[in-house]
């Protein structure tokens, strides 16, 4: 057995409770450890003179406290100030206890890291790790730079450094351990390190390593890994890719009746582009493999009724659909569409939300599977396994980035017949650059709405500061005199849905007070979903003239008369997500504007990237400028599940390895496919399960 496949308990210091808490991480057996690599390094090999520090900057210092004092007033908190014979610099803490009160006297020589930071009474230093120096000759700096991890809570880093430092030990005395999976050929050509020598390399860099190559990602041992790692993902999307071709899947012929029906309904034309896909798909639909299809389209280019022809097809073959939204929100504007739109069809359709409680849940799920209910719209919950279907052929999945590829691909189960497999149609208006499309839906075929509805015109856009609030409040007061709608939509302040939420209130008590002749309301993610969708159809029937939400209304929310959005604070959102917030508006014949209303001041690349949105209403274009200025996680935005988390891979910085790793994916494709599952093991730990699927 190799010792890397083995509980990470057998190894000293790794108690039940720390072995739990690795869990949390992905980290099981010690390979996962090896593969567990630093997010980025500390600088501890030199020690900075405190007049040279700068904000910003984080650096090892030494000095001798001058004074140590309690703030009187204000937040608690214990004040020392250090100097040398450069400079002085404060440190802060807020947490304290009296022995550290006590032992930081005067004249102590102490050494710190940590980040500085401007206060009004010049640089400090807030919780630095210090020690304290009773010897002067101590030495303090370190010789290699020191890995900081990723962690999780009641972890800490030195409990991870102590693993991972006996992991690399294993490896080192039995390198057999770490199979080298990428053949010699390609390292060669790449110039790479061995396996074992980048991962000790990324672990404990050596002197010839700066900081700055590895935060710029040029040192080889990365680039090694980073190839590595996404050779894997691209190796596991073309093996599910390959599993789903054998797959059998019901044709659907169509039914001309039902589908003039359908279009006569509609209150408008399609679109040549709308009707190009929906060609696509009724082609992909009358084969007897399962449709892997990925529509995309900016925000208002008319996705929804493509994915409702589809639905057609499916039912008038006498199969379910499925239809599956990231929010609430969207669920219910689905249901209301689809239920509107087969309204003259022989069938239900089903709306699961969580809220359906007792007997109402009972007897929609009773029509899945008795397969009265053709069409079964919801957020997740679909994935339940409560959730049994009488004769499920086709899978909506909207607003795709939102979901993982796990979740799109086992929703797929719940249609398993045998070999057979429901379709899928799944549709996104994040356009996403090839790079990421390469990766995360290489086992999906394209089709693009690349034409809006007409008589759309762009969303004239300005960038203003919040001094300027009571002008945009004004300008409020005069829209809803002309009877139009307003958004004014509410940022995150943190990480933190419920703060989001409580700005939202306030905001909205505020408005209502400023504005008496305007009908306020309120919508954001903690309402129930009754009360959102009395909100949103309140809004829609123009009983409401400005609708205060949280980025709730961020996809798919359709309110054509809504023509002006005020969005807070944009800086703290990627531009992707803007884009979509602002494609609420502009939906109707009349003009619209979006107010991105910052809070001064910006930094430059915050104003370069609000100036992007200002000039452009094409989402590729705003989603390749903003990869350039930030990089793929957050132009995904954190909160976006959909999006590939890479251990070491970074989709900007490594895009240049993406044409040598489809050449490598091939090749090992063919003449390794014994090592397509332990690298998944190795880099996707269990959450490869999907490749399985
Ligand atoms: P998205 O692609 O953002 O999901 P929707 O499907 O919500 O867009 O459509 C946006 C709006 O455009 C809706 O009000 C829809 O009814 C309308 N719409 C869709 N197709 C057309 C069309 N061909 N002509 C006019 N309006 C359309
Ligand atoms: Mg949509």
């Amino acid at each position: 057995m190799n010792q890397l496949n083995v509980s990470v308990t057998q190894l000293t210091g790794i108690g039940a409770q720390t072995a739990q808490r690795l869990e949390k991480l992905g980290i099981r057996v010690i390979q996962d450890l090896v593969f567990h690599l630093p997010i980025r390094y500390e600088d501890r090999t030199r020690v900075a003179p405190i007049g040279s520090l700068m904000a910003g900057m984080t650096a090892l210092i030494l000095g001798r406290v001058e004074f140590i004092d309690v703030l009187p007033r204000g937040r608690k908190g214990l004040v020392c100030r250090i100097s040398d014979d450069t400079g002085s610099i404060s440190l802060k803490f807020f947490h304290f206890n009296a022995h550290q009160h006590n032992s930081l006297k005067p004249g102590t020589l102490i050494s710190c890291f940590a980040e500085i930071r401007h206060s009004y009474a010049g640089l400090e230093m807030t919780h630095p790790d210090y020690q304290i120096l009773f010897n002067p000759e101590t030495p303090i700096t370190e010789t290699r730079l020191t890995p900081v991890y990723p962690l999780t809570e009641g972890l800490s880093q030195t409990t991870i450094r102590k693993a991972v430092k006996q992991a690399l030990t294993l490896c080192e005395n039995q390198a057999e351990l770490l199979i080298d999976w990428i053949p010699e050929t390609i390292l060669k050509k790449q110039a790479y390190p061995s396996l074992a020598d980048a991962i000790q390399t990324l672990h404990a860099p050596d002197e010839s390593v700066t900081l700055t190559a590895l935060e710029n990602g040029t040192v080889p041992a990365l680039k090694r890994l980073a190839f590595e790692e996404l050779l894997t993902h691209q190796l596991s999307m073309q093996k599910a890719k390959n599993k789903a071709k054998a797959w059998r899947a019901p044709s659907f012929y169509g039914d001309d009746a039902a589908n003039a029906l359908f279009l006569n309904n509609l209150p408008f034309k399609l679109t040549g582009a709308q009707q190009r896909v929906i060609a696509e798909i009724a082609e992909d639909c009358l084969s007897t493999h399962p449709m892997m299809r990925l529509v995309q389209g900016d925000v208002g280019s008319g996705k929804t009724i493509v994915a409702a022809y589809a639905a057609l097809l499916a039912l008038s073959a006498g199969y379910q659909v499925a239809v599956m939204a990231p929010t609430e929100l969207l669920a219910e504007q689905h249901n209301r569409n689809f239920s509107h739109w087969f309204k003259g069809f022989q069938t239900q359709v089903v709306y699961l939300t969580g809220q359906l409680k007792g007997n109402a849940r009972k007897a929609a799920l009773q029509s899945l599977v008795d397969g009265s209910a053709g069409i079964i719209v919801g957020t997740h919950a679909l994935f339940q396994d409560s959730v049994n279907f009488h004769k499920l052929g086709l899978i909506i999945i909207d607003e795709q980035h939102r979901f993982g590829v796990h979740q799109r691909m086992a929703l797929r189960e719940k249609g398993q017949q045998d070999d057979s497999r429901p379709h899928q149609l799944v549709m996104t208006a994040t356009p996403i650059p090839r790079t990421l499309a390469m990766l995360q839906y290489s086992d999906l075929d394209i089709s693009i709405i690349d034409e809006l509805p007409p008589g759309r015109k762009p969303v004239v856009t300005c960038v203003i500061p919040s001094e300027r609030r009571q002008e945009v409040i004004d300008r409020i007061e005069h829209w809803v005199e002309k009877k139009f709608q307003v958004y004014w939509v509410c940022t995150l302040i943190e990480e933190s849905e419920v703060l989001e939420c409580e700005a939202a209130e306030k905001t909205a008590e505020q408005l209502t007070i400023t504005l008496p002749k305007v009908r306020v309301a309120l919508i954001h993610g903690r309402m129930k979903s009754a009360d959102k969708d009395a909100v949103m159809q309140a809004f829609k029937n123009h009983d409401i003239d400005l609708l205060v939400a949280t980025t709730v209304i961020e996809v798919g929310v359709d309110v054509p008369n809504a023509s002006l959005m005020v969005i807070e604070n944009p800086e703290r959102l990627g531009l992707s997500q803007l884009h979509q917030l602002r494609g609420r508006v502009g939906r109707g014949d009349n003009d619209s504007y979006c107010l991105l209303m910052y809070q001064s001041p910006l930094s430059l690349t915050a104003k370069q990237r609000l100036g992007i949105l200002r000039d452009s209403s094409d989402g590729f274009v705003i989603a390749e400028k903003d990869l350039e200025l930030r990089g793929p996680g957050e132009l995904m935005g954190t909160r976006q599940t959909g999006a590939v988390h890479f251990k070491i891979a970074d989709l900007a910085r490594d895009a240049d390895l993406l044409d040598a790793v489809q050449l490598a994916g091939a090749q090992l494709y063919n003449e390794s496919p014994h090592a397509i599952q332990p690298l998944c093991d190795r880099w996707l730990g269990t959450s490869t399960d999907y490749a399985e699927v």
